[in-house]
C-alpha cells in the first residue's frame, strides 16, 4: 500500500529503531549492524502467461545474520516493491528476538495480484521464484527458510518445498527449508491458525493486568470486549475467531469491498457463510455497510485488530479511530504519524512485532519437526498417558473417590502434536509480553509499547553480535 506518511515503510522502521535505540547501551557501530539490510536479491525472470512472455519483479532480503537461518514470509501483491520487503524483513529480526526464536530477519515478495493467474500459471511463477533461490543460495535449512505471508499459503509452499528438494537430491533436511507447508507435505499442525491464535493469547495477556485496564477505563478480561478486526484473511479470520469463541463480542469486520458493524455483536460464522455464498461481507442482515475499511476502523469499538496490510492508519484517519487499545495483527500497520497522534490520545498500541509474532513462533517449530524428522508427540504422548493413569489410580486408592469419565479423559490424556504446538505458542506470548511491559514499567512508562519491544529487540540482537565477537 502507498504510503500515506512522510517517511518510507523502511524508514519509518527505522525511525521507530532510533527512538529506542537510545535507551540501550550498545556503540553506534552495533546499531547500525543492527539497523542495516544485509544483502537485498532482486531478480526479473520471464514466466510464459498464455501467449505472452511476462517478466516478474521478485525479491528476497536478508536483514540480519546474527543468528541463522534467517526466517520470514513470502508476499504476493501488486504492492511489493524493494523498500517494503527490506522494512518486512527487518521487522523478521526483531519480531524473532522478542519471541526468542533463533533466526535472522528476511523477507520475499513478487509484484503480481495472484487472482489474476490460474492455478497452473501461479505454479510456473513459484517454481521459478524457487529454483532462482536456490541459484543464489538464498534458501535452504540453515540458509534462510521462507514461510507464508499476504497472498500466499500451504500450497505455495508446497511447490516451493518440492522445487528445492528437486533441485537438492539426497538433502536430508530438505523439507526444513520452508516452514507453513500443509501437514501432508511435513508442517506442523496448528501453523495455519498460529498468528491469529498468538494475537488472541497476546491481547488475553494485555487485558489480563488490572493496573493498565483501570487507566484505559476498561475491565480485564476477553469477554464483552468490543472488537473490530479489518482484514479477514487468514490471520484477520482466525483472530476474529478466537476472540469470538471466547466470548468477545465481533462490533465490525472489513474486507477491501467494504465493512459491516453492529454495536451489538455480529455472528462470526454466519458473516462468513454469507460470504462464501454471496462473494461479499456486505448486506450482511442486520448489520450497516461501511463504505470502506477505513470507515469500518473508526467505529465505536474497545479493541481494534488492523490485520491486512500496512500504513492503513495514518495521519489522515488516526484521528478518528475510537478504539482503546489496538492490536497490530498486520506488518506496519500504522504509520509513525499514526503511532503519535493515537499515543497522544492515550491509545494502548500492543506493536506488531510482538503481536503478530505467532506465526514465526511456530514456524520455529516446525522447522524443528523437519530436523528432527518426528511429529512432536509421537515419543511420550502413550508414556504420559500410562503415567497419568497410574498417578490417578494411586489417588483413587489413598482417597477412595472415583474420578468421573470426563475427569478421568481429561487426566490421562497424553499431549498430541497440535496440544504442544498451542501450550509451547501460549507461553511464548505470555512471557515475551511480560518481557516488553516490564522493560516498559522499567522505562517509567514514557515510552510506548513499540519502543518498549524494540529495546528488548535491539538488546538480544546487539548481544547476539558482541557474542559472534564481530565488535570485541
Ligand atoms: N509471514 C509471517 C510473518 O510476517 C510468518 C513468517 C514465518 O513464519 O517465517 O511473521
Amino acid at each position: 500500500m502507498e504510503n500515506q506518511g512522510h517517511y518510507s515503510f523502511f524508514q519509518g522502521v527505522e525511525r521507530n529503531f532510533d527512538k529506542a535505540a537510545k535507551y540501550t547501551r550498545f556503540e553506534a557501530g552495533i546499531l547500525e549492524q543492527i539497523k542495516a539490510c544485509n544483502s537485498v536479491y532482486r531478480m526479473k525472470f520471464p514466466v510464459r502467461i498464455g501467449d505472452n512472455i511476462e517478466v516478474i519483479e521478485a525479491y528476497r532480503v536478508q536483514h540480519s545474520h546474527h543468528k541463522l537461518p534467517c526466517k520470514g514470509g513470502i508476499r504476493y501483491s501488486m504492492d511489493v516493491n524493494q523498500d517494503e520487503v527490506m522494512a518486512l524483513a527487518a521487522l523478521m529480526t526483531y519480531k524473532c528476538a522478542i519471541v526468542n526464536v533463533p533466526f535472522g530477519g528476511g523477507k520475499g515478495g513478487i509484484k503480481i495480484d495472484p487472482k489474476k493467474y490460474t492455478t497452473f500459471e501461479l505454479e510456473k511463477i513459484t517454481r521459478r521464484y524457487a529454483s532462482e533461490l536456490v541459484k543464489k543460495n538464498f534458501i535452504g535449512p540453515g540458509i534462510d527458510v521462507p514461510a507464508p505471508d499476504y497472498g500466499t499459503g500451504g500450497r505455495e509452499m508446497s511447490w516451493i518445498v518440492d522445487t528445492y528438494a528437486s533441485l537438492k537430491p539426497g538433502e536430508v533436511d530438505a523439507l526444513a527449508c520452508i516452514t507453513g507447508k500443509p501437514v501432508t507435505q511435513g508442517g506442523v499442525r496448528g501453523r495455519t491458525e498460529a498468528t491469529g491464535l498468538g494475537i488472541y493469547y497476546g491481547i488475553r495477556e494485555v487485558v489480563s493486568i488490572k493496573e493498565d485496564m483501570d487507566k484505559l477505563g476498561l475491565t480485564t478480561g476477553i469477554a464483552g470486549k468490543k472488537v473490530i478486526v479489518q482484514g479477514l484473511g487468514n490471520v484477520g479470520y482466525h483472530a476474529a475467531k478466537f476472540f469470538y469463541d471466547n466470548g468477545a463480542i465481533i462490533v465490525g469486520l472489513a474486507e477491501y469491498e467494504g465493512g459491516i458493524y453492529n454495536a451489538d455483536g455480529l455472528d462470526l460464522y454466519k458473516v462468513v457463510e454469507h460470504r462464501k455464498s454471496t462473494g461479499s461481507i456486505l448486506n450482511f442482515a442486520g448489520a450497516t455497510n461501511m463504505t470502506n475499511s477505513y470507515a469500518t476502523m473508526e467505529q465505536p469499538c474497545d479493541i481494534l485488530i488492523p490485520a491486512a496490510l500496512e500504513n492503513v492508519i495514518n495521519e489522515g484517519n488516526a484521528d478518528r479511530i475510537q478504539a482503546k487499545i489496538i492490536g497490530e495483527g498486520a506488518n506496519g500497520p500504522l504509520t509513525p504519524e499514526a503511532d503519535e497522534i493515537l499515543g497522544k490520545k492515550g491509545v494502548m498500541i500492543i506493536p506488531d512485532m510482538y503481536l503478530n509474532a505467532g506465526g514465526v513462533t511456530v514456524s520455529y517449530f516446525e522447522w524443528l519437526k523437519n530436523l528432527s524428522h518426528v511429529r512432536f508427540g509421537r515419543m511420550d504422548k502413550r508414556f504420559s498417558e500410562n503415567q497419568n493413569t497410574s498417578i490417578l489410580n494411586a489417588v483413587e486408592n489413598l482417597t477412595g473417590k472415583k474420578a468421573s469419565d470426563t475427569e478421568r479423559k481429561q487426566i490421562q490424556h497424553g499431549p498430541e502434536e497440535a496440544d504442544l504446538v498451542y501450550s509451547g505458542l501460549e507461553d511464548t506470548m505470555i512471557g515475551s509480553y511480560h518481557e516488553i511491559r516490564d522493560e516498559w514499567v522499567k522505562l517509567d512508562r514514557k515510552v510506548d509499547m513499540r519502543t518498549a519491544a524494540f529495546v528488548v529487540a535491539i538488546n538480544k540482537v546487539g548481544v547476539s553480535y558482541e557474542e559472534l565477537g564481530i565488535f570485541p
